[in-house]
């Protein structure tokens, strides 16, 4: 495929975080990409689940005006005093409401963009990521859930000399991440447990599966991956769990191991999707409660961190 040919490719994107220090080595910009195979009920973009971008809405930046529910072509919208209604079932996605609200209360998950488009955001920061050792993250959703689009994005992201990181649930066909490994230089590696049953019960994702793209990228270079536990209260926050996550990555060669603790920040994306949130309540983790997990993850010789 001609470079011209694949900067004309889209990709449903959520958007490009500038400065990003946290997803990998270095100033980073971090692609977020539509879509992913899991359905973690803590997750914190939950508007990056469906495969389709998600209309949000955010009350506090409404002025109920009515203009989105008068430009409606599928009278979805109901908008009365101090109210906002959307009946979900009826939207057809075209996005014309988000066009004409004059506030930005309206704004979809992610819109189309190209390569061409996407590189030209990225090149901004050159001189960032050359003097921090930096690069580009790709994240999600699951990358590869848009895997026809990712594989000319991480091809034109190589060929421009970018350090590549991707930001992994692991959940994908191995042919595809034979497809994209050469093109990658370091892998994040979500592994959320190591319970077959648990795993699925509680997020849908297939461990022999994840276990089986692991093994692949381990069998190549270890080096590469960098495993990441984001730990749940309920889910897989107790000792066992944690320190077996530790002994996974050191029998697998992984250097890098990070426990990621949980938060509630994305609990307004879930007001504003109109779907209920049943970690509301729930308390967010500190680094000092994590911190038994990480200091015994370095007791088998690993680098361990807490958070990204
Ligand atoms: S157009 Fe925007 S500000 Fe006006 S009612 Fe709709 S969402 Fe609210
Ligand atoms: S996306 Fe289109 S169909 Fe859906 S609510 Fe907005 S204007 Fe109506």
């Amino acid at each position: 495929m001609s470079e011209n040919t694949a900067l004309d490719i889209t990709l449903q994107v959520m958007e490009i975080e500038r400065f990003a220090i946290h997803d990998g080595p270095g100033i980073r910009s971090v692609i977020f990409l539509q879509g992913c195979p899991l359905r973690c009920p803590w997750c914190a973009n939950p508007e990056s689940q469906q495969a389709a971008p998600m209309l949000m809405h955010q009350n506090k930046s409404c002025v109920f005006c009515g203009l989105c529910a008068a430009f409606c072509p599928r009278e979805a919208i109901k908008v009365k005093e101090m109210s906002f209604c959307i009946d979900r079932s009826r939207c057809a996605g075209c996005m014309t409401c988000e066009k004409n609200c004059p506030n930005e209360a309206i704004r979809f998950s992610s819109h189309r963009m190209s390569i061409g488009e996407i590189l030209s955001i990225l090149r901004r920061d050159d001189p960032y990521y050359e003097e921090s050792g930096g690069g580009i993250t790709i994240s999600g959703g699951e990358p590869f859930f848009q895997f026809s689009g990712l594989m000319p994005l991480v091809q034109v992201l190589k060929k421009y000399g970018y350090h590549v990181c991707l930001e992994t649930c692991g959940q994908a066909a191995l042919s595809q991440f034979k497809a994209a490994s050469p093109y990658i230089d370091c892998f994040l590696y979500d592994m959320k447990h190591t319970d077959e049953n648990i795993l699925r019960r509680s997020t849908g994702g297939n461990l022999p599966q994840i276990m089986e793209n692991l093994r692949f990228l381990c069998d190549r270079d270890p080096g590469r991956v960098v495993l990441r536990t984001p730990v749940i209260p309920g889910f897989n926050y107790d000792r066992e769990t944690l320190q077996r996550m530790a002994q996974l990555a050191k029998a697998l060669d992984i250097p890098e191991i990070h426990y990621l603790p949980f938060h509630t920040l994305g609990k307004g994306k879930y007001e504003q999707l109109d779907r209920p949130y049943s970690f509301a309540e729930e308390k967010m983790l500190t680094e000092q409660e994590l911190k038994p997990y990480a200091e015994y993850a370095r007791s088998l010789g690993l680098a361990a961190y807490i958070g990204g």
